[in-house]
């Protein structure tokens, strides 16, 4: 029967790819763990991320790219404005540089309440 070394004595862990012991501020949290730490040391973990980044350039850039179009998706155009009136294209007006709309009904609206006064 061999002896396994002893992965963690409380105050080192073994890292396989460092063949070596480290301390345990050496290693990332990992709850899934037995010892609630990562199998390699922080420097082979960034190691293999970045490895693993190269490797799957496609795949990695597609999850950022995911992640970002999440992150940054525009709120869905209001399709009415805030008193009702629907945002139909005779009913918008779109600001010359493009950054905005109004509803034509309440500018109408507004233009004759302005002129009774
Ligand atoms: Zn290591
Ligand atoms: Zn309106």
């Amino acid at each position: 029967m061999t002896v396994r070394p002893k992965l963690n004595d409380g105050t080192n862990k073994y890292c396989p790819e460092c063949d070596n012991t480290k301390p345990l501020s050496e290693f990332y949290k990992d709850n899934a763990r037995w010892d609630k730490l990562t199998r390699l040391c922080k420097e082979h973990m960034n190691q293999k991320t970045r490895q693993w980044q190269i490797d799957n350039r496609d795949e990695y850039n597609a999850t950022q790219r995911e992640r970002y179009r999440r992150t940054h998706q525009r709120k869905p155009k209001a399709t009415h404005c805030g008193r009702g009136h629907e945002f139909t294209e005779e009913n918008t007006y779109i600001r010359p540089d493009g950054r905005g709309r109004k509803c034509r009904q309440c500018s109408a609206d507004y233009e004759k309440k302005k002129g009774k006064k």
